[in-house]
């Protein structure tokens, strides 16, 4: 698909999603007619940047039914989601929507180089379920030999993918890292399983977890995003080069926006995904904000896709640290430590005042191969941090190596940002 192309697709897709849903949804009709939006007028994709945003808060006002563009016959899968936070949202799904659901996830799988050939585990507990449904109906559509589970169990996990020949794995990081750990104090030699690919999906993750279970299973690990709201996991996955997600943009429009001015980022620069849906017919979304942040990854993707490439996900909005009028992300801290010391490292940023005036500092506590560097190795390691941190975030950051036991804990884990101020 050329860039051309998209942009037509992307057009005549949203002026009919957001002719039907001005037609079909009154939440959206009210909104629109508040705004003085005539969706008739629509003319080319920058103009849905005059449309107002839907939130998750939306969807919970509006509980159960009320933001669906179907009558409910049509409605054939529905989706309780309890979310983190209280309230209950549901998602349906149409015939349509099903299918849609399976091509985009087999699209993803197969850009994975997964055939019918292959033996695929999916395993997710219950919080995660959506994600499991999408995934496996886009495996069954390939052809594969699907292997669905809730086991939250590793052992009983390494035995199937002993057993079946399990070549695929699509799990949580979460229970990927268990998994892995479980091997290592296992007798199992991770050269007998079949297993060559781990497909991640439903939390974010470091690029040095990603290294612990690639290293430990003997896997190459890929990233799926998912947003239960917006269609589970299809929104956007990694192929084969790994070096950022693709966004399926022929079924979602999607914008990076600046979180305090709404207007659009520039690459590099990070921004909350907003996403309009193309092609849903059940639930059809306008300008979503996911409350995910990203950032755009500047320069084409090997693979030759025409789609937007971002970053991996970095976190979550209301996890942004404002310093001296600032933002930053801990994950924009995280990914920048871990590119430039190759290893899994601790760290924690202070947040004081000093008469009035804001501090900050960086605190590392390097791994053991890292301390045992010469004393001038770990000088231009700590200078090379402050350096790319300035280059980030446009304020200089000190940065100090220190003992992990001197780094603030709550219950067991290390806290990422302790702000005092
Ligand atoms: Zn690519």
């Amino acid at each position: 698909m050329r860039e051309e192309e998209l942009r037509q697709i992307q057009t005549e897709r949203l002026f009919a999603v957001l002719n039907r849903v001005y037609k079909e949804v009154p939440f959206y009709r009210i909104l629109f007619d508040k705004h003085s939006l005539n969706p008739e007028e629509f003319e080319k994709p920058e103009d849905l940047r005059s449309y107002p945003f839907t939130t998750r808060d939306d969807l919970r006002k509006n509980y159960p039914y009320n933001m669906f563009a179907v009558p409910l016959r049509e409605v054939v899968r529905i989706l309780p989601s309890a979310g983190t936070t209280g309230a209950p949202i549901v998602v349906g799904y149409t015939r349509n929507d099903i299918y849609t659901l399976a091509e985009l996830n087999a699209r993803t799988l197969k850009n994975l180089d997964i055939t019918k050939e292959d033996f695929v585990m999916i395993t997710f507990h219950r919080g995660l379920f959506a994600s499991a449904f999408g995934i496996q109906s886009g495996a069954e559509l390939i052809g594969a030999s699907v292997i669905p589970t809730n086991l939250e169990d590793p052992v009983k996990t390494l035995r199937i993918l002993l057993d079946y020949r399990v070549t695929t794995l699509i799990c949580s990081p979460s229970f990927a890292i268990w998994l892995a750990e479980t091997l290592l104090n296992s007798e199992l030699n991770p050269n007998t399983f079949m297993l060559r690919r781990v497909i991640l999906c439903g939390e974010p993750f470091s690029e040095a977890q990603r290294e612990f279970i690639e290293n430990t299973l003997k896997v190459k690990v890929y990233n799926v995003y998912a947003v239960t709201e917006v269609f589970g996991p299809s929104v956007a996955s990694e192929c084969k080069a790994r070096q950022g997600l693709h966004f399926q943009e022929d079924h979602f429009y999607v914008e990076i926006l600046n979180p305090d001015t709404l207007g659009p980022v520039k690459p590099g620069e990070i921004g909350e995904i907003v996403v309009t849906t193309l092609t849903k017919e059940a639930l059809p979304l306008i300008r979503y904000r996911t409350g995910d942040l990203t950032s755009i990854l500047p320069k084409p993707c090997p693979c030759g896709s025409p789609f937007l490439q971002t970053e991996r996900i970095l976190g979550r909005l209301d996890d942004l640290v404002l310093f001296r009028g600032v933002k930053f992300h801990p994950g924009q801290v995280e990914l920048l430590i871990e590119q430039i010391t190759k290893t899994k490292v601790l760290w924690q940023v202070l947040l004081w005042r000093e008469e009035g005036v804001e501090k900050i500092l960086l605190q590392i506590a390097p791994s053991e191969s890292i301390f045992s560097d010469s004393f001038s190795e770990q000088e231009r390691m700590r200078k090379e941090i402050e350096e790319k941190l300035y280059l980030e975030f446009g304020i200089p950051i000190p940065v100090k190596f220190v003992e992990a036991s001197s780094l603030v804990k709550e219950g067991e884990a290390f806290k990422k940002i302790v702000d005092k101020r």
